[in-house]
């Protein structure tokens, strides 16, 4: 199933501090979401993952714009007409239910020419226990489970209807951090066996980056960016993405271009050609685009090293920079003891970005190295 969302909007009254105010939760989303892919929906909190989520299985109504599902408008369409299974932000079982019955629940509840027969239905319990490596334990109830085995469970019954449209909101948000990765490769391998147009929202961008086809940017309910993970990491278009994208995080500092130079403070770091004279930029550097390098020309002050196994990270400060830590990922083969006060480094131009500094926007330019 092809998603669609044209010019969609949603406002809510304010809560709270905001009482009297309108919120725009969705600001003019606009997106295409291909039959078939795993998409992620990725933003901080608060940036509108839920509410877009919800406008999407028909949980809320936009305030403007359009829904379509392939070519049906679905914009008014009530939930149980989609097709769309969910695992919501704050799922729950039924604890008194065991595994076996808390999947077969939505099935229960069909109507018409849906209605299934008790084998039917269980014959499909069997299909999604299996597709979720579940089967031998279905006898359990809730509380028996650990939180992936839960968390299994939960996606076994949005799959259980056989959705044309399937839909996670933070799926992943209990578990600890390696039953985290087990599950979000479970999660990956499902949607390619079953081929279902999958919207996978997180807030963690490692999450996003190594799961999805693609990658819808949030940020105050706007898109910030749509592509593929590697193409939002390498070419993000606007510094909020350039931040958001990427651990340890990118660095940032004031730049200026004199004499078809990119200046950082007093140190010449780039050629660059096509800027306008005395043009000041934000300069984006990812960690690993620093490499050490006698003879390079950005200089910084190391404030202490962190051994990581593979890589080291230098922490340094910078005073072209407004971030009080700054850091460089290096091969752990580069040996701490060349390491010192003051080091100095180049830079791999495919790691740099400049921004606007009042749009924020990039900039497009050209090394001439
Ligand atoms: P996310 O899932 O990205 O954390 P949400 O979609 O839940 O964000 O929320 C987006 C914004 O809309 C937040 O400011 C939130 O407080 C507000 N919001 C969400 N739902 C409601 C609601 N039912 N009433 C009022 N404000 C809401
Ligand atoms: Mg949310």
């Amino acid at each position: 199933m092809r998603i669609v969302l044209n010019d969609v909007t949603k406002e809510f009254a304010g809560r709270g501090s905001k009482q009297g105010k309108t919120v725009k939760a969705v600001d003019h989303f606009s997106a295409e979401i291909p039959d078939g892919v795993l998409v992620a929906l990725l933003g901080p909190s608060g940036c509108g993952k839920s509410t877009t989520l919800n406008i999407i299985c028909g949980l809320e109504t936009p305030t403007s714009g359009t829904v379509f599902f392939d070519d049906t408008d679905v914009t008014h369409m009530p939930v149980e007409n989609r097709g769309v299974g969910m695992v919501l932000q704050h799922y729950a079982l039924y604890p008194m239910m065991t595994a076996q019955n808390n999947i077969l629940f939505p099935l229960e509840n069909l109507k018409g020419k849906n209605k299934l027969t008790k084998p039917e239905m269980l014959d499909r319990v069997q299909t999604v226990a299996k597709l979720v490596q579940i089967e031998d334990l279905l006898d359990r109830k809730p509380k028996e489970l650990s939180g992936g085995q839960q968390q299994r469970v939960a996606i076994a019954r949005a799959l259980v209807k056989m959705p044309k449209v399937l839909l996670l909101d933070e799926p992943l948000s209990n578990l600890d951090a390696r039953l985290r990765i087990q599950t979000r490769e479970e999660i990956r391998r499902i949607q390619r066996e079953t081929g279902i147009t999958t919207i996978f929202v997180t807030h963690d961008q490692d999450e996003a980056m190594s799961i999805s086809d693609f990658i819808i940017v949030m940020d105050h309910g706007v898109i910030q960016q749509i592509g593929e993970p590697q193409e939002v990491y390498d070419k993000p278009e606007n510094l909020f993405v350039a931040k958001f994208l990427g651990t340890p995080q990118i660095n940032i500092f004031n730049g200026v271009i004199r004499e078809k130079k990119l200046w950082i403070g007093s140190d010449p770091v780039m050629d660059v050609e096509g800027m306008d004279e005395g043009k000041e930029v934000f300069v984006a550097i990812r960690p690993e685009g620093l490499v050490p390098n006698p003879d390079g020309t950005f200089k910084c002050s190391v404030q202490s090293v962190e051994v990581l196994g593979r890589d080291i990270s230098v922490v340094f400060q910078h005073e072209e920079s407004t971030e009080p830590k700054l850091r460089a990922i290096v091969s752990s083969e580069f040996g701490l003891e060349r390491m010192t006060q003051e080091m100095s480094f180049s830079i791999l131009p495919s790691k740099i970005h400049l921004f606007d500094k009042e749009t924020q926007k990039r900039i497009a330019w050209e090394s001439i190295q």
